[in-house]
């Protein structure tokens, strides 16, 4: 028995039934789309907007769905600025020619005139012939994300400099100066860059506690501290407080007489503080000693970071013994 060929009105109905199924998916599509909260679009291959979400109409464009479908970019020219409009375009050109997908970070200035940092993920939409027939572009938001990195890197750049940093005098640290010398070594065997080592001790300075107290003697250490950064300002200087009253300062030179009078002439504004002494002996004011070692030519072979350190830290103990305020020096050339 063949089976009977369907009547007009069968075919009618079955297409109605079809349209009106057809409307239920697109619908929940529709709704779908809406419900996501990343602002979402579909453009044709000339660019012509064929669909967008709520989100991203309202959120970036600031105008409904209806006046957004069937334009292109550069019909909202007081929304998208021309420069930013030939980007997008480029951008969208690329993806065009080589299909896949595509991701790229924008900044973009939304209907709120807020600007937001805007993630977008981009592929192109293929027909069952592998033609592109459009681009469907996802934004995602990482305003917040941003902000919580750069603030996260500030604080990271705070913490890493209270790292190196002695609370009382503001100068760098004892672990600080060993990283740095370390550095300075490396960095003289690729440039030749010539440096100096002082290593400074305040003379008396115990008497001066005993009879002014501690705090009294923290002053001090900070007086001292602000002359010794004002002396040695330059970037290529490093000034650190190795311990109780020691600091050491390490400082490139193109010259050693210069090297030397840099030195000489810090341990005299030390004195011009006029700072009245506990101990008389040397001067009626607070001074300091220090040794100093001027590097022309550094042999690595026989001089390390512990040999540099313990040359000067014995010159500085000759300025000692030889009647304190003064400076005790060697010069290493080759
Ligand atoms: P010299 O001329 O031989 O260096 O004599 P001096 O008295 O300076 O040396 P000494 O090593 O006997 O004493 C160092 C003093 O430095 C002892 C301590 O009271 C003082 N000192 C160390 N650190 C601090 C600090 O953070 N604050 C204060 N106020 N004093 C400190
Ligand atoms: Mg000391
Ligand atoms: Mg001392």
């Amino acid at each position: 028995m063949s089976k009977a060929k369907p009547t007009y009105e069968m075919l009618e109905k079955k297409i109605e039934l079809l349209e009106s199924e057809i409307k239920l998916k697109n619908s929940f599509l529709e709704m779908l789309f809406d419900a996501i909260p990343n602002p979402i679009f579909y453009k044709d291959k000339d660019g012509v907007y064929k669909h967008c979400n709520e989100a991203f109409s309202k959120t970036i464009l600031g105008i409904p769905k209806a006046e957004i479908i069937g334009k292109t970019l550069y019909d909202f020219s007081e929304l998208i600025p021309k420069k930013n409009a030939d980007i997008y375009y480029e951008k969208d050109q690329e993806l065009m020619n080589k299909y896949g997908t595509q991701f790229y970070e924008a900044t973009v200035k939304c209907s709120d005139s807020i600007s937001r940092h805007y993630n977008f993920y981009k592929a192109t939409f293929l027909s069952e012939s592998k033609e592109a027939l459009g681009i469907v572009g996802v934004m995602l938001d990482i305003s917040e994300h941003k902000k919580v990195l750069k603030e996260l890197d500030e604080k990271n750049e705070k913490l890493n400099a209270l790292s190196i940093t002695d609370p009382l005098t503001e100068l760098y640290n004892r672990r600080y100066f060993e990283e740095i010398l370390k550095k300075h070594f490396s960095r003289l065997d690729r440039a030749k860059q010539k440096f100096a080592f002082m290593m400074i001790d305040i003379d008396f300075f115990k008497d001066y506690n005993d009879s002014l107290g501690h705090l009294q003697g923290d002053e001090i250490l900070k007086k001292i501290s602000i002359v010794l950064k004002e002396s040695f300002h330059r970037p290529t200087d490093y000034v650190f407080r190795l311990g109780g009253e020691e600091f050491g300062i390490l400082y490139n030179y193109t010259d050693s007489g210069h090297a030397l009078k840099g030195a000489q002439t810090l341990i005299k504004k030390v004195e011009k503080l006029k700072i009245e002494s506990a101990n008389k002996t040397v001067s009626d004011f607070i001074t300091i000693s220090a040794g100093l070692v001027v590097i022309e030519y550094l042999d690595y072979q026989h001089l390390s970071t512990k040999e540099l350190y313990d040359k000067v830290d014995k010159l500085l103990y000759v300025s000692k013994n030889s009647g304190r305020n003064k400076l005790s020096y060697e010069i290493i050339s080759q």
